[in-house]
């Protein structure tokens, strides 16, 4: 009898299948509310600044938590130029192992659900720093993350018209082909960063450059206007004039990585943010006055992919995706490791059946 403890494996298509079908926007608020619970849960997390491993071209990150039931790390790179090589910017895959016995519960790619995550958490944040009512969102950088940011505004804040920007007008144009039927939503071009700007309440950045860019400068920002700053996350990458941040009020994920990554590595180490989990929990507010300027200086931080694991994890179960696969080896004698090697050398490995490991509550 074969051994029945398996992973789930999850490969990319079997993701965009499954977010396909839940649907995007529906995705989106499904995962705010997961990365909400996760934030609200702060204290209970192992927590640390993902470990990067810096090159010429780009950074590739290693992201791990644990709440002591389970464990998640993620996988990411960061490549700015990859689309000269016909390869994403930003490409991620990631782990959920239950902590107990360390089995490995799901290997998935997680490069849309970055982007999923990642605009879920933006307009989290927005929600509670952005000024009521708030409808309208400039939108710089219009790559692979940003019809997701869309959504997640649209979904979560009622925002209604985009006003898009960005250096290669193709980028524009795909962004507004591919958001052309979402009911609702009016999305124009712009001609440049002011033009996108005129008007609108909330900005959010989402270039990739490895490069510290001023995407914004202090005369294009009106007062009560909220910054998403998503694409400076990297030490050297960012978007945002010092001169923004020096005035304005400052959420961050987990300080000790966006200190080293964020839009406030321009500043000095001990500059006064708020945590998201602070304002999440009512702590500390997202918006002290209708006219402050109020950023979002998101990096992306682990907790974050520990809940659109989990999300993953429960969504494949319920839909029946993916592939149960031998991830790891499962001796049915485990200290025989050799003696399972050598019948599996011979084409069998008669085993015994496994408890399955704990499922995701
Ligand atoms: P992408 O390469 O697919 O898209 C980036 C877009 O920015 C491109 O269309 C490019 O033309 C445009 N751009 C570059 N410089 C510009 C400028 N000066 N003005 C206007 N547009 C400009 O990248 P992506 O996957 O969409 O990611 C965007 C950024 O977000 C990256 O920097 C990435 O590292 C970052 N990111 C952050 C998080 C997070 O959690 N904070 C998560 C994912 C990605």
């Amino acid at each position: 009898m074969k051994n029945t403890v398996r992973s789930l494996f999850l490969d990319a298509a079997d993701v965009a299948r499954l977010v396909a079908v839940i649907g995007p926007e529906a995705a989106i608020v499904d995962l705010a509310a997961q990365v909400r619970l996760a934030f609200a849960r702060w204290a209970d997390f192992d927590k640390s600044a993902r470990l990067a491993s810096h090159s010429a071209r780009g950074v590739i990150e290693l992201m791990p938590v644990s709440d002591g039931s389970q464990y998640a790390f993620k996988y990411v790179n960061g490549h700015p130029r990859n689309a000269q090589h016909g390869m994403p910017t930003v490409m991620a895959c990631g782990l959920l192992a239950e902590v107990e016995t360390g089995f490995p519960l799901m290997l998935a790619d997680l490069t849309l659900a970055t982007a999923l995550r990642t605009a879920a958490t933006s307009a989290l944040a927005a929600r509670a720093m952005a000024r009521p009512g708030a409808a309208t969102m400039a939108l710089i950088g219009n790559g692979a993350q940003a019809e997701f940011q869309v959504l997640a505004f649209h979904a979560m804040l009622g925002v209604r018209e985009i006003a898009a920007y960005d250096i290669d007008p193709a980028a524009t144009a795909r962004l507004m082909r591919n958001l052309a039927a979402v009911p609702g939503l009016a999305i124009r071009r712009a001609d440049s960063v002011e033009a996108a700007l005129a008007g609108a309440d909330i900005v959010s950045t989402v270039t990739a450059d490895k490069t510290r860019a001023t995407i914004l400068t202090p005369d294009m920002v009106r007062p009560g206007m909220h910054l998403n700053a998503v694409g400076g996350d990297c030490p050297g990458k960012t978007e945002l004039h010092a001169d923004i941040l020096r005035r304005a009020r400052i959420v961050v994920e987990y300080a000790p990585q966006t200190r080293i990554e964020g839009e406030i590595q321009q500043l000095p180490a001990d500059a006064p943010v708020t945590e998201l989990w602070q304002v999440l929990a009512g702590h500390a507010p997202g918006r002290a006055a209708a006219d402050e300027v109020t950023v979002f200086d998101s990096v992306g931080f682990a907790l974050e992919d520990y809940a659109a694991l989990r999300w993953l994890y429960a969504a494949a179960q319920a839909h029946r995706a993916g592939t149960a696969v031998e991830l790891v080896a499962m001796p049915p004698d485990p200290r025989n490791l050799y003696g399972w090697m050598l019948a599996q050398a011979n084409g069998g490995d008669a085993g015994r059946p496994m408890p399955r490991p704990a499922a995701v509550a």
